[in-house]
Order: structure tokens, then C-alpha cells, then sequence
């Protein structure tokens, strides 16, 4: 085949039609259990203001400084999203959530946008569903997030999957493990990647994150911040451990798990998938306690977490798990000559009147091709109309898959279809 001149840009995918129910049928899932959680759904828009997301994200984190699609219209400067928790946290100062009461429990599902260089399980438009909770500086939203987040791979069948955990540290824990973090790497600064010279200076802990291999011999050893931790986040970290023992919701400590943003206070948590391959992470979230005072609110402690909605659908595919049923319709209408196509179409209202779905040729085919667009179709039954039929207000119904045939009148064969749906 010809190749097309027009394509989608590098990283973006179209979800085809024999795709998009799985992708229903995950949203469908995410909304259910949303709703068994108390979470109600929050939808911003796909542009932000960049200073929103450089001053949310971090001017230092690979998503600013390099994935960000950013342009100017007249004075405004706009950015296509490239994760949801800057922006719901911009809606939750700006329409004074707080002042709804209690904890807010919101979450999203949606497509967000990074340059990245593309491959498996990384495009540069992708979706992620998540959660962000607002109000609650007790364990118990922490552990509320990663249940949520567990129990939608394991609703799917997803089991295979280790829960990474951390404690990222309050600003005053911080500020001591930075500067024994930097005492420590002083003397292998020369050794370092060129990544890591950089993140030095302006933030250490994501040297911590580096994937260079220069930089691994000279991390292994490096101090932990969970040695670091002041009474009270190490309190807080001991009750996250506990409820999620509580729970029976297996995790590793990680201390070097630090994510890719800077907001990130006390809890940070990832989700790993080994069927995956290098792309492996599922999902990861945490505490960002000082964010919204940061971006202008009043001081509210939130913790969240975003999932990849394309690695979960690289996951099933591995493990042969069907998000969706083949496509099906109840009922399709063949038609002989101009009366009964007109006399079909009327009926495809009366059966859909019922919740049935009802189809029926729109190319005006033989009989031959109707049926075997009827198979293609999946159709559970078929109506067969000619000018016979229509004299005597009888109709054959076809039960496709059993290949049997009966004589009903249209009412016969509604109350019929109707026990099906
Ligand atoms: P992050 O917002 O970076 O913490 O990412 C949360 C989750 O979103 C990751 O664990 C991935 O599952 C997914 N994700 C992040 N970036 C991409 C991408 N470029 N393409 C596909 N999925 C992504």
C-alpha cells in the first residue's frame, strides 16, 4: 500500500476502532471502582500555562528542561500538558476547593503530552488515570491511593507487579541527607556522568535516579535518606508501612527511588511490572505536602499518583488478559428492494427503543453480501425483509450463531431480542 502523506506526529497513536472498547472497558473500570472509593472525577483542559508547569513540575526535572510542548499565542504562553497533578492542584487553588470541606478525593483519566524519544511503552501522547487527594497529612490517604491503584491491576488480573516505597523526606530531613549526599559525592565528582555534574549543584537527590552506567558504582554506596529522616516523617513512614501491612499490600523499600519531579515531600511510591521489559514502570505517585501553598493555595497537605494507561494495555497483552468483548451487534436487519430498506429503518429505532443494538446494510448490497457483512458484524440475529414478508407482517429471525430460523411478527421478535438485553 501506498504510504499516506499525512500521518500522525512521531509518538502519537490513533486508537482504532478495534482498539477504542478496551480502552472503554479500562476507563469503565477505573470510573466503578473510583466511585466504590469516594473519588469524584476532575477534567481540566489539555493546556496549561507553562509557568504552571515549570513552576509545579520543576525547572530542573527532564520534563521541563526537555519533554515539554510548549508555544505562544498573542502574550499567552501555552503548554500541553504533560501530567495532571500541577494542573488539578492550579484547579483546586483557583476554584477554592478546600472550601467544599473535608478531604478532596479527585481523580482523572486523560491524555497528557512529552517530547520524549519514542519505543515501547513511551510515546509522546500517551493517557495516565490518577488520583490526587487533598486535606490529609494521615497515612491513611497515602495507603487509600496505592489500594486504589493496586486494586485496579488486580481487578484487571495484573498480579505480577512489586510496590516500590519510599520516604522522600520533609524539607528539614532533606536538607541534612542533601548535604551528607553531597559529602559523599564530592570525591567521585570527577566520575560522575555529565547528567549527574550537572544535577550536583542544583539538585543531588535526582542523581539518585540516574540510569547512566558511570553513575552506578558511585550510587550503591551512597547514604540513604531513610537515615535521615526527622522524628516526624519517619513516624508518618512507619504508619504508611503499617496500614499497608495492615492491608496485606506486599512492598520493598527503595531508598533510592526518588521520581521525576520535584514536588515530591514524605511518601514516593512506584509500581513495577517485570512484563513490561524496559519500560517497566505501571504507575507511581506520592506526597507533595507543599505544593499547593507553592502554587499560591492556602497550605494543604495532597498526595497522588498517575498510572500509564498504555503500559497497562502492553501488560495485558502480555499476560493475553481481554479488557473488552469482540465486537457484537444484537440484530442486523437484510433487506430485499427499496420498501423493506425503508421499512427497516424504521424498525432499528423500535429495536434500539429496547437497549438492543440494531444495524443494517447502508450500501444498498445483495443478499449474499448482507449476510456476510452480518457475520463480519458479529450480529447475534438477522432480520430477513422482502416484499413477502412485508405482506404477511412476517419476518424470519436468524439466530446466527445456532443457524436456526423462525417465522415471527416484528412484535414476536422484540419481545424476543428484549430478554436478551
Ligand atoms: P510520571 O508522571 O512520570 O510519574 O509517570 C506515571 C506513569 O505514566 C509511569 O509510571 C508510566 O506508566 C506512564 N508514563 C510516563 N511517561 C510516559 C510516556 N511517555 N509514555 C507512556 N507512558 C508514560
Amino acid at each position: 500500500m501506498a504510504k499516506p502523506k499525512y500521518t500522525t506526529h512521531l509518538g502519537m497513536v490513533d486508537i482504532l476502532p478495534d482498539e477504542s472498547p478496551k480502552w472503554r472497558a479500562l476507563e469503565q473500570i477505573i470510573h466503578e471502582e473510583a466511585r466504590r472509593f469516594n473519588f469524584e472525577e476532575i477534567r481540566t483542559p489539555i493546556m496549561e500555562q507553562t509557568e504552571l508547569i515549570v513552576r509545579g513540575v520543576g525547572q530542573l526535572t527532564d520534563i521541563v528542561s526537555k519533554e515539554i510542548f510548549a508555544f505562544e499565542k498573542g502574550d499567552s504562553h501555552y503548554v500541553l500538558r504533560p501530567e495532571l497533578t500541577a494542573p488539578v492542584v492550579r484547579a483546586f487553588v483557583e476554584h477554592h476547593m478546600e472550601q467544599r470541606g473535608g478531604s478532596q478525593k479527585l481523580y482523572y483519566i486523560g491524555p497528557m503530552f512529552r517530547a520524549e524519544k519514542p519505543q515501547k511503552g513511551r510515546q509522546r501522547q500517551f493517557h495516565q488515570f490518577g488520583v490526587e487527594v487533598f486535606g490529609s497529612d494521615d497515612a491513611v490517604a497515602d495507603v487509600e491511593c496505592i489500594a486504589f491503584m493496586i486494586r485496579i491491576y488486580k481487578r484487571i488480573g495484573i498480579q505480577n507487579f512489586e510496590l516500590l516505597l519510599n520516604s522522600v523526606g520533609d524539607p528539614e530531613s532533606r536538607e541534612n541527607y542533601k548535604k551528607a549526599l553531597t559529602d559523599y559525592l564530592q570525591p567521585h565528582y570527577d566520575r560522575l556522568s555529565d547528567l549527574s555534574k550537572n544535577r550536583f549543584e542544583k539538585n543531588p537527590m535526582r542523581i539518585l535516579d540516574s540510569k547512566e552506567p558511570e553513575d552506578q558504582d558511585i550510587i550503591k554506596d551512597a547514604p540513604v535518606i531513610l537515615d535521615y529522616l526527622n522524628e516526624e516523617t519517619e513516624a508518618h513512614f512507619e504508619k504508611v508501612k503499617a496500614m499497608l501491612d495492615t492491608l496485606g499490600i506486599q512492598y520493598t523499600i527503595d531508598p533510592h527511588l526518588v521520581r521525576g519531579m520535584d514536588y515530591y515531600t514524605r511518601t514516593a511510591f512506584e509500581l513495577k511490572s517485570p512484563d513490561l521489559g524496559s519500560q517497566d514502570a505501571l504507575a507511581g505517585g506520592g506526597r507533595y505536602d507543599l505544593l499547593v501553598e507553592d502554587i499560591g493555595g492556602p497550605s494543604t497537605p495532597a498526595v497522588g499518583f498517575a498510572a500509564g494507561m498504555e503500559r497497562l494495555m502492553i501488560a495485558c497483552e502480555e499476560l493475553d488478559i481481554h479488557l473488552a468483548e469482540p465486537k457484537k451487534v444484537d440484530v442486523y436487519f437484510i433487506t430485499l428492494g427499496e420498501d423493506a430498506r425503508k421499512w427497516a429503518l424504521k424498525q432499528l429505532s423500535a429495536v434500539r427503543n429496547e437497549g438492543l443494538s440494531a444495524t443494517m446494510d447502508y450500501m444498498g448490497r445483495s443478499m449474499k453480501a448482507q449476510m456476510k457483512d452480518a457475520d463480519r458484524e458479529n450480529a447475534s440475529y438477522t432480520v430477513i425483509v422482502g416484499s413477502n414478508e412485508l405482506e404477511e407482517g412476517k419476518f424470519t429471525l436468524r439466530n446466527m450463531k445456532e443457524s436456526e430460523e423462525e417465522m415471527l411478527s416484528l412484535t414476536d421478535i422484540i419481545n424476543k431480542l428484549k430478554k436478551l438485553a
